[in-house]
């Protein structure tokens, strides 16, 4: 008989929660087009403005400023034109931090000279002295700091990062697409400008997500022209089963989210013990294993870890044959292994960086996936790292 997997890839992707699937498929059955007058038609724009009021309430906004986008990487895009406005200034140079998604590094409609990457701290933090003299003096700019590190999970400092960019006549850009689910906050309270937001990381379906504005921003510039649909700032006939499963997914998260949290914390911290105490434990007298931004405020589900000497595409084959997905930080489309940014932004030389394999739990994981991840690092770690399996058996 076949073991069942234990799945602990969650930044990646989730599966689709149960209420998130019954909404879509009772919204296949909805044949209408929701640019359509007749009742047809406004059934199917029934279950999408449904779907935006939810969001809005969930993240602080007005529905109105809800647009809906085909996933987390066109929020981002469509939040990076070049069309937004600030005190009726077109904005046109965007500071992006260097721990961000890629779709954001891409820096969206401005061009390569425009584009000024924020440092961070070794901590995965942003450094906010750094920021302040890339403000001062200069043309109001679009900073776009995420609000979680889809890798490490560090928390970054939006609201300070809001106060000093607002200072300086510019607008703030978070993307929330890690974070949105996890971690409790508003858009009011934080001071953000645009907000992207993305289905699939919280029990939605891959491909629908949202690029969210707070009330007076204007801009951005419809990145695809053509219908009016969503007030014209994203055309094309909606994915209205999609956006139906986002709202529900929405819903179903917010209402879990302080109970789940809590419980998938403590088997997180659970799981961080169970690897300190295989790999980078006085006994052994191996180099020591890294939990990085450990001291920041991070995600409750997110371990990035490292040991100097493995190889982290190795260990995520490996793990996978024992059954267990993991990954080596963030998951690149063409399924190739690509060295950290993030972990290169934050200092890290190259022999950690090539080491750092992601845990991340969700709604579903239990003990046992937590028991199971930790054998089997006591299993494969000392092959891993080319050391003596025995020694490393004792624990
Ligand atoms: N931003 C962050 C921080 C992410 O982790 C991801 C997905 O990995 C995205 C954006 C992209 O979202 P999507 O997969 O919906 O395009």
């Amino acid at each position: 008989m076949m073991q069942e997997r234990t799945y602990l890839d969650w930044n990646a992707t989730t599966p689709l929660r149960r209420e998130a699937r019954e909404a879509m498929a009772a919204a296949w059955d909805v044949i209408g087009n929701p640019s359509s007058i007749h009742a047809e038609g406004r059934r199917a724009r029934g279950l999408m403005e449904n779907a935006r009021a939810t969001l809005a309430a969930a993240v602080g906004a007005q529905p109105r400023n809800v647009i809906f986008t085909s996933g987390g990487t066109e929020a981002n895009a469509l939040a990076l034109s070049s069309g937004l406005q600030s005190n009726k200034q077109i904005l046109d140079r965007l500071i992006v931090s260097a721990i961000e998604h890629a779709s954001v590094l891409a820096g969206g409609q401005f061009a390569p000279d425009r584009l000024a990457r924020l440092p961070v701290q070794r901590s995965g933090v942003v450094d906010l002295d750094a920021l302040r003299p890339m403000l001062a003096g200069r043309p109001p700019a679009l900073v776009s700091v995420m609000l979680a590190n889809n890798e490490t999970g560090a928390i970054q400092p939006v609201a300070e990062v809001a106060d000093l960019v607002h200072e300086a006549g510019g607008l703030l850009h978070v993307d929330a697409v890690q974070a949105f689910g996890k971690i409790d906050f508003n858009i009011k309270a934080l001071n953000i400008d645009l907000l992207s937001v993305s289905a699939h990381k919280i029990g939605g379906p891959k491909g629908t997500g949202a690029l969210v504005l707070a009330e007076n921003v204007i801009g951005p510039r419809a990145l695809i022209q053509g219908g009016g649909q969503e007030r014209g700032r994203r055309a094309g006939t909606e994915n209205v089963a999609g956006i139906a499963g986002f709202g529900a997914a929405v819903k179903a998260a917010v209402a879990a989210r302080a109970g789940e949290m809590a419980r998938i914390e403590i088997l997180r911290n659970r799981l961080e013990q169970g690897l300190r105490q295989t790999q980078g434990s006085d006994q052994d007298g191996s180099q020591a294993g890294v939990i990085f931004s450990q001291d920041v405020a991070r995600l409750p589900n997110t371990t990035l870890f490292g040991v100097p000497g493995l190889k982290a595409e190795t260990a995520v084959v490996r793990f996978d044959l024992e059954g267990i997905a993991v990954s080596s930080g963030s998951a690149c489309s063409s399924g190739k292994v690509q060295p950290s940014h993030v972990l290169q932004a934050m200092g890290y030389g190259p022999e950690l960086v090539r080491s750092a394999i992601r845990f991340s739990l969700g709604w579903e994981t239990t003990d046992a996936d937590i028991e199971r991840a930790i054998k089997a690092w006591r299993k494969l770690s000392g092959a891993l790292l080319r050391k003596d399996e025995t020694v490393l058996e004792q624990f």
